[in-house]
């Protein structure tokens, strides 16, 4: 998979379209990535499993998380030149198809 964590890459298809973050976890066997602020799904979370993590604290809190999306929703950003672009392969370092500069 040619996408990688931190990476940062534009949505291109579903509800995210257009918006773009940054990669937070990528998961090559199913060819998906999280990214960040895209495809929030909420998660709630028990007063049980929190009081692990802070003490005193009674109550469940709903908290929101990027699920992934198949990397073929996301075009990565060239950070040399700023543009939605493919990656070639060249010597195993990744290239940027627009600006032929290693990314
Ligand atoms: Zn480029």
């Amino acid at each position: 998979m040619k996408i990688k964590k931190g990476d940062t890459v534009l949505i291109i298809s579903g509800k995210d379209r257009g918006k773009k973050g940054k990669v937070l976890h990528a998961f090559p066997k199913v060819e998906k990535v999280s990214v960040e602020s895209v495809n929030l799904l909420k998660k709630h979370v028990s007063p049980e499993k929190q009081k692990q993590q802070k003490q005193g604290q009674k109550t469940g809190q709903i908290v929101e998380f990027p699920a992934p999306i198949s990397v073929s929703n996301v075009k990565i950003m060239c950070p040399k030149c700023n543009k939605a672009t493919r990656i070639g392969k060249e010597n195993k370092e990744r290239v940027c198809k627009k600006s032929n500069q290693k990314i």
